[in-house]
């Protein structure tokens, strides 16, 4: 663990303190934005659902599909 705080001080602090390939994939998840199908309201991709290959904001929207 403390090698890991210092490794991290060395590189200038600037990566997140979770482990590498979870931000990376989380973080895509949390910047992608995409149309909702039925409302067009833009969620992210970690907030969305999806259906049929296709995006919605909400199970009401899913469902309306
Ligand atoms: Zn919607």
């Amino acid at each position: 663990m403390l090698a890991l705080v210092l490794l991290y001080r060395m590189i200038g602090g600037k990566l997140p303190s979770f482990p590498k390939n979870f931000s990376s994939k989380n973080r895509e998840l949390e910047e992608t934005l995409v149309e909702c199908a039925t409302c067009g309201t833009y969620v992210t991709l970690q907030e969305s659902l999806q259906h049929n290959e296709k995006h919605y904001c909400s199970k009401e929207c899913a469902s309306k599909a």
